[in-house]
């Protein structure tokens, strides 16, 4: 189960390298197909197919999309490592979802149907990773503005405030992008809530050593409840490679809440 983490970053990194190469080169075969499994795209494209294929696969396994196949989350894992070297990228701890995070899945609808480039540019995950490339191949910053019809200028800005908005929220909060700005993933994570492989702890091995609460860059684990909060879980098996008792598991179904620290703490009075 461990081997999870490696094979993990193997497909995020490929898949970012092809996902940059489409976007500076354009589309040689193999790189674009690194565009054609993109959620934003298929959306944009109205072919659904895709769209459903990642919901399915959500249901089923989790934000897997988000772990290894969106090169915007993996690019803010790289600039989570970059930002947070040694100790500090294990200081995370749990915090509750914020409470109403489909605010921002209504702002980028509104923005779809009226036809805001704005806030397509800002929101949409392909297109955030596009303003960060762009940020580094103004050509290509350029090229989106045009396309999005939101100007130059209002385009190089928008790169501009992605990439601070990115950096800052990766160095203060890990995922925090993913997980109450993102549209993408605020509504996978509705499907992941429900999903039916689960990272969940196992009650009885577990020994508090809160190694995975603190390496948890979605700060979705919380110890003491002995809970994970499987919508925030973007998947990246870091708590599994990390826990020293195997306690911390994917697996098919959710563990029963246990009491036995209760009862113990009742038999010692
Ligand atoms: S939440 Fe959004 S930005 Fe983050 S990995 Fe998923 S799709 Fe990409
Ligand atoms: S619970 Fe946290 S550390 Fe574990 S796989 Fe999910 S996001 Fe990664
Ligand atoms: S790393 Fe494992 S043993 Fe340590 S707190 Fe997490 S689940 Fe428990």
């Amino acid at each position: 189960m461990r081997r999870l983490k490696m094979i993990r970053i193997a497909v995020s990194v490929l898949f970012l390298v092809a996902s940059i190469l489409y976007a500076v080169v354009g589309s040689p075969a193999v790189a674009s197909l690194a565009a054609d499994v993109q959620i934003s795209l298929s959306l944009m494209s109205v072919s659904i197919g895709v769209t459903l294929f990642w919901v399915v696969a959500t249901f089923f396994l989790g934000r897997v999309y988000c772990s290894s196949v969106c090169p915007l989350g993996t690019l803010i894992d790289g600039i989570i490592r970059l930002t947070r070297p040694g100790r500090a990228r294990r200081s995370f701890a749990y915090r509750h979802a914020r409470r109403f995070r489909f605010d921002v899945v209504l702002i980028y609808a509104v923005g779809i149907v009226f036809g805001i480039g704005v806030t397509t540019i800002m929101l949409e995950p392909w297109q955030v990773f596009r303003n960060l490339v762009g940020v580094w191949y103004p050509s290509q910053g350029e090229a989106i503005a045009l396309h999005l019809g939101v100007g130059t200028v209002t385009g190089l800005i928008c790169g501009i405030v992605s990439l601070l908005t990115i950096v800052i929220t990766a160095y203060l909060r890990g995922r925090m992008w993913c997980n109450e700005i993102c549209p993408i993933g605020i509504c996978l994570s509705a499907v992941a809530s429900r999903s039916q492989m689960r990272i969940e702890i196992d009650p009885d091995k577990c020994i508090n050593c809160m190694k995975c609460e603190e390496g948890c860059k979605s700060e979705c684990i919380k110890v003491v409840s002995r809970y994970v909060d499987n919508s925030r879980c973007v998947r990246c098996f870091s708590c599994i490679s990390s826990c020293p008792n195997d306690a911390i598991r994917y697996q098919s179904g959710r563990n029963r809440v246990s009491t036995p620290m209760m009862k113990r703490v009742d038999s010692l009075s």
